[in-house]
């Protein structure tokens, strides 16, 4: 009996050593979002709300970063300073296929997860700017996004097919999404150029603070770069959505996607994306730029990095793929 109780208790304390551990230790999971008066902040946050609901059976912690964007992010996800991170779908585009600013440093290893909400290329300018279109900037004062934004490479990409540099600006600001708001309606620039989905704090807030206009941003190097590039489309920012902007704005656009890396483990990857879908209602609800999300077009529109095998046996359990 003595011998049997010491073997019990033996195989106990070494269940104990090898499971028990496990189950109780955290690991933690960062999602890299942008600046906290856009929309990637929002995402992050609610995807890190859903997945701390399982906490205890998952062991995994979600925490959300604000960071410069979408560059900064997929940057961080090569370095493995990151687990996850919002992208705009050109940048996804450009980091995975090493063109653009990632000539020469293409990520093999990141890897799409779903796309999120459209963001419109989007361009407001000061009441008293004079500005009646995108070229009307010429000569004025403008931010054309931060260092490790999707926005300043973006901006850049429409400069150059409209043949223009930033030299044809009298300022070319590279204040950050939070800046820029209170900037133009301090009249220390004239717009600014922001690819954001809708609606955002950041438009909102200098719409009713100062009356700042949307400016479409339409023409012939914009339908050269829809028409060339399969993640940019046509898009329209709603009229109303905006104080003091009754008139729909016509502009093109991206869509945000979450992306990571080969190397981060499929159970993590597995459990970010059901704690999104088993929760889809709330997840929608969580911000209005949410609203219109459908699950099938999320697994496939704008990703052009592969899908995280993490992310597949989801869908696959769903019948999605
Ligand atoms: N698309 C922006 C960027 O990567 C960020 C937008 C946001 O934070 O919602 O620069």
């Amino acid at each position: 009996m003595k011998f049997r109780g010491g073997l019990v208790t033996a195989a106990l304390m070494a269940l104990t050593a090898s499971t028990v551990p496990a189950m109780t230790q955290q690991k933690f999971v960062t999602i890299g979002t942008g600046g906290v008066t856009g929309v990637y902040y929002a995402v992050g946050g609610a995807v890190c709300r859903l997945m701390n609901k399982s906490r205890a059976d998952t062991g995994l912690r979600c925490s959300v970063e604000s960071t410069g964007g979408s560059v900064f992010n997929a940057n961080a996800i090569k370095s493995g300073e990151l687990d996850f991170g919002l992208a705009q779908s050109d940048i996804q585009f450009a980091a995975a296929k090493g063109e653009g600013q990632f000539k020469g440093n293409a990520n093999p290893d990141l890897r799409a997860v779903f796309s999120v909400h459209p963001e419109p290329f989007t361009v407001l300018a000061r009441k008293d700017a004079g500005v009646a279109k995108f070229e009307d900037f010429k000569g004025k004062r403008f931010n054309v996004g931060n260092p490790g934004s999707g926005t300043l490479s973006s901006m850049e990409e429409l400069l150059r097919q409209m043949g223009w540099t930033k030299n044809d600006f009298s300022l070319a600001a590279e204040l950050k999404a939070d800046e820029q708001g209170t900037a133009l309606c301090d009249n220390k620039i004239d717009g600014f150029f922001y690819g954001v989905g809708h609606p955002s704090a950041a438009i909102q807030d200098p719409t009713i603070a100062c009356g700042a206009k949307l400016i479409s941003l339409t023409g012939p190097a914009v339908d050269a770069l829809v028409k060339d590039h399969p993640y940019y489309a046509k898009a329209t920012i709603p009229g109303g959505m905006y104080a003091n902007n009754p008139n729909p704005t016509e502009t093109y656009g991206v869509l945000a996607t979450v992306v990571t890396s080969a190397n981060v483990a499929d159970t993590t990857v597995y459990a970010l994306v059901k704690a999104v879908f088993d929760n889809f209602d709330e997840f929608k609800k969580l911000h209005p730029a949410f609203a219109h999300l459908e699950p099938k077009d999320m697994i496939k529109n704008g990703l052009s990095a592969p899908l995280h095998p993490g992310a597949i046996k989801y869908y696959k359990e769903k019948g999605w793929m």
